[in-house]
């Protein structure tokens, strides 16, 4: 790809604290428009990254590029992003316009042009009419919407976004989920560049076009949310992405997603013999942890169609034979990395 249409670029990017290594030689390159999420567990170096990427860090080495401009050593007014944290940082004694506003009056842009540019962004989020209430005045959804708002007002060129959903229930963090989606397309013809972190993995399968796996400071794959859940490059990706279903036969290690596993309850043509350790009703699905009799276990699910959960409860302790096609199966490489 051409650098111009790169908006982000992070080479050979490490950083310490200390003795902490907490981002280590970690490359990307994210263009312009993408919705790019930076995946892994806590402590992975996912913050680090995005603080390096907003200039409120700098790193002990490599090199990072805004737009294919060279911003490694600029401070962080300098550089063409916005952030948006978890909690939101409203200010408090100011109206939501103004909170909104606050980023257009330090670049003085004139009053009729920010009351304009406020209440367009205002309905982008959908709350067209709360312009004049208090940050107390307002539900943790609606904060959340507003911290966005104050931050795409000046349709910066990168998005930076730290675990933005974290505080919102489940059911408003899936409505957010897809929201933020449609104002990633809405707020600006090219669309900007959204780099998301989370530690969610169905939050990062469900919104990224591509997603960055981290593992203690380091990259561990880089693909589309269907890439790397259906072929994880490390053990790491396949257990941190989806249920780990990690089987080593005849010397070769391979992954098998708990959906693509049939259960029978009786043992002809076997491909592997079990015994039903554990059952977990999910509702609309029930998860079965099977020993297996060749060594290790596998996480099998069944949408509930014709089990009750009390004959799912039921089948623990029973025999059972699993199969799967085998191109559903995929093979891990040994100390295998991004
Ligand atoms: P994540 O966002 O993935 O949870 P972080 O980037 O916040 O991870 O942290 C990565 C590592 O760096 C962790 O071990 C963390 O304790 C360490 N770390 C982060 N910030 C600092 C800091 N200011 N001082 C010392 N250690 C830090
Ligand atoms: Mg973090």
């Amino acid at each position: 790809m051409p650098a111009a249409e790169i908006d982000v670029r992070l080479a050979g990017i490490r950083k310490t604290y200390g003795d902490v290594v907490a981002v280590d030689r970690v490359d990307l390159e994210i263009p312009a428009g993408e919705f790019f999420t930076l995946l892994g567990p806590s402590g992975s170096g996912k913050t680090t990254t995005l603080r390096l990427i907003a200039g409120f860090e700098r790193p002990d080495e490599g090199r990072i590029e805004l737009g294919g401009a060279d911003v490694t050593n600029r401070a962080p007014y300098e550089r063409d992003v916005n952030t948006v944290f978890q909690d939101y940082a409203l200010f408090p004694h100011m109206t939501v316009a103004d909170n909104v506003a606050y980023g257009l009056r330090v670049k003085r842009v004139p009053r009729a042009e920010r009351r304009r540019r406020v209440e367009d962004i205002l309905k982008v989020v959908r709350l067209p009419d709360l312009g004049d209430r208090k940050p107390v005045q307002l539900s943790g959804g609606q904060r959340q919407r507003i911290a966005l708002a104050r931050s795409l007002v000046n349709t910066p060129r990168v998005l930076l976004l730290d675990e933005p959903l974290g505080a919102l229930d489940l059911k408003l963090r899936q409505e957010m989920q897809i929201e933020l989606k449609r104002i990633q397309r809405e707020v600006s013809e090219v669309g900007i560049t959204f780099v998301y972190v989370t530690h969610d993995q169905e939050e990062a399968l469900t919104m990224s076009d591509r997603l960055a796996v981290f593992n203690e400071g380091r990259i561990e794959q880089i693909g589309a949310p269907a890439e790397v859940y259906e072929r994880p490059a490390t053990e790491f990706v396949a257990g941190f992405v989806g249920v780990s279903n990690v089987l080593e036969r005849d010397g070769r290690k391979f992954t098998v997603r708990p959906e693509k596993i049939r259960m029978h309850f009786d043992e002809a043509g076997a491909r592997e013999l079990g015994r039903i350790r554990d059952v977990v009703y999910v509702g609309m699905f029930t998860r079965y942890i099977v020993e297996l009799d060749s060594g290790g276990e596998l996480t099998v699910v069944r949408q509930n169609l014709e089990t009750s959960s009390q004959e799912a409860l039921e089948f623990r302790g029973r025999r059972v034979r699993l199969e799967w096609r085998p191109e559903h199966t995929f093979e891990i490489q040994r100390g295998g990395g991004a």
